[in-house]
């Protein structure tokens, strides 16, 4: 019996694998490469209390363990709870959707013919007003200055706070919040909501789901609402949107927005945090050692163990920390991606220890360096200390420094402005008589909020005349709150040094008499270049 099978081993190299030897290799190399897995079958039924004998039979799996990339969401049924950090989620939950709901129906005056909201983003106008700071497309530097604000402030809280940004003002997390308000006050508290989970659908089922979705939609109608009132007069949009005679455009938007703020909070919630949002990922290379995030003490609450249990720690293992989660973890097993430092369960041990008569402070937000500080008994540092560090200091004077820098261009921006852009196609031509003529399109801007009559005129160390096509003086009035595009032409006379120069340099100046306000732009004189 033996010998056929040694005959077809020693054959294979010469008559190529066969069939059989080539699967195997194939089931040993997936193996290897962890795709298939080798499991035991189901353990044979003992015979009068003994295994049977021989070997454990195996079986090859034909299908692949795969590391699944997708998990079924498991929904999380937070439960209430109150305290201090509670309190606090409430408070900037009010400010916000405040802020965000109130802006837009706040009046500025800004003169006739102005638009006398606050906060417009005027897209027909191009332009952005906001109180009494307005900005043109030209204003980039003051949006990318902004910009930079933001990232830095974001850098610094971070490291300071750890995700307090994630934790307490995301959006994700107020509109969340707030949905699962909704769902409290329809459905009940945690043990209600689980226990009409798992019901099956009945016709107080149905009502209460109806009732809940209902609100929802109601929710994220006004969410969507509030946002198209920033881009248009917000009592007139209002008006137009009800009586549908609004954009189809603002209709789109106020679609998109319900659709996304209803499923965002009312269904996917910290799955947004956890899959979508890129920020925890960056976030982790923001913090270190000395930033303030939560954590569980379990030198202190391990083993944990009900009440009265001998050798218990002071964790009684009751899980009101786990139930009051909105991200449905578990901050005894250390810290967590998913977790957003929102402190509420915080709350809800604290709220345990004192019930309990045991300090507070199971659960709390402290850094890995206190950690250590207080495994060894030692006090832990000032909280201060944690927050004045060079790293944060460094990340406060650059914001101050970037806040600075952009008040600085709002107060030094002068209200009229030109921008040139000297004709390249031909960049000079030559005229009957020798002149070399030039020609440069102008933009000029008025931000007063009445015409205004500027006057060109250039400084340049060359001989040059300048002409405004189709006129002959050199001023222009440019109406209130508008630019006006003209084209100039600079004219150097045969002979001279800047026909004769490749470039000449100059500057182009705007200067508005009424108020004195000047402004200029550097551009150059092209020649024959001989
Ligand atoms: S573990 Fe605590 S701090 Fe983290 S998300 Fe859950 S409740 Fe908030
Ligand atoms: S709330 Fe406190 S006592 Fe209860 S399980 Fe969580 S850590 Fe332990």
């Amino acid at each position: 019996m033996s010998r056929p099978r040694t005959r077809a081993r020693t054959a294979a190299p010469e008559a190529g694998l066969t069939a059989g030897m080539a699967a195997r290799a194939l089931r040993r190399g997936l193996r290897h490469a962890g795709l298939i897995q080798v499991k035991a079958p189901p353990a044979l039924p003992a015979q009068n209390g003994r295994r049977p004998h021989g070997p454990e039979p195996r079986q090859i799996m034909s299908q692949p363990a795969s590391p699944s990339l997708y998990a079924a969401r498991e929904p999380v049924f937070p439960r209430r709870v109150s305290g201090r950090f509670r309190r606090l989620k409430w408070a900037v939950m009010a400010v916000t959707l405040g802020i965000y709901h109130v802006l837009p129906w706040i009046r500025w005056d800004r003169g006739p013919d102005r638009p006398d909201q606050a906060v417009l983003v005027d897209l027909a106008g191009r332009r952005f007003f906001f109180f009494w700071i307005e900005i043109w497309p030209q204003d980039f530097h003051v949006v990318a200055g902004l910009l930079v604000m933001a990232g830095l402030g974001l850098f610094l809280f971070t490291a300071a706070l750890g995700r307090v940004w994630c934790g307490y003002a995301c959006p994700q997390t107020v509109w969340t919040d707030l949905f699962i308000l909704t769902e409290r006050w329809v459905e009940g508290d945690r043990n209600a909501r689980l226990r009409l989970w798992h019901a099956p659908w009945s016709l107080t089922k149905a009502r209460l789901r109806l009732t809940k979705w209902t609100i929802w939609l109601l929710i994220a109608l006004a969410t969507g609402g509030a946002w198209v009132f920033y881009f248009a007069d917000a009592p007139t949009l209002l008006q137009a949107l009800v009586t549908g005679t609004a954009p189809p455009v603002a209709y789109a938007t106020l679609a998109l927005l319900t659709a996304t703020t209803f499923a965002f909070g009312g269904f996917a919630r910290e799955q947004i945090c956890i899959y979508a949002c890129p920020w925890p990922r960056i976030q982790a290379a923001m913090m270190d050692e000395r930033t303030i995030t939560i954590g569980y003490r379990d030198w202190r609450g391990e083993p944990r163990g009900k009440r009265g249990t001998p050798g218990a720690g002071d964790c009684v293992d009751c899980k009101a920390c786990a139930n009051v989660c909105p991200m449905g973890i578990d901050i005894r097993d250390g810290q967590q991606l998913a977790c957003i430092t929102c402190g509420l369960c915080i709350d809800a041990c604290d709220d345990v220890m004192t019930r309990l008569g045991r300090p507070r402070g199971l659960i709390g937000y402290f850094t890995l360096t206190d950690e250590c500080e207080e495994r060894a008994g030692r006090p832990p540092r000032p909280v201060w200390q944690h927050i004045l560090r060079p790293r944060t200091i460094l990340y406060a004077t650059l914001w101050t420094l970037a806040g600075a820098g952009l008040i600085f261009t709002l107060f030094i921006r002068s209200p009229i402005d030109i921008d040139v852009s000297p004709v390249r196609n031909p960049t000079h031509v030559l005229l009957s008589d020798g002149t070399i003529r030039n020609a440069y399109d102008l933009r000029l801007r008025n931000r007063h909020p009445e015409a205004r009559t500027l006057a060109l005129s250039f400084t340049a160390d060359a001989p040059l005349r300048l002409r405004i096509e189709g006129q002959d003086g050199l001023t222009v009035t440019v109406p209130a709150d508008q630019t006006a595009d003209l084209r100039a032409y600079l004219d150097a006379p045969p002979e001279s040094a800047a026909a004769a120069a490749p470039h000449t340099p100059l500057r182009l100046w705007i200067t508005d008499p009424a108020s004195g306000d000047r402004a200029s732009a550097a551009t150059y004189f092209t020649g024959k270049g001989d």
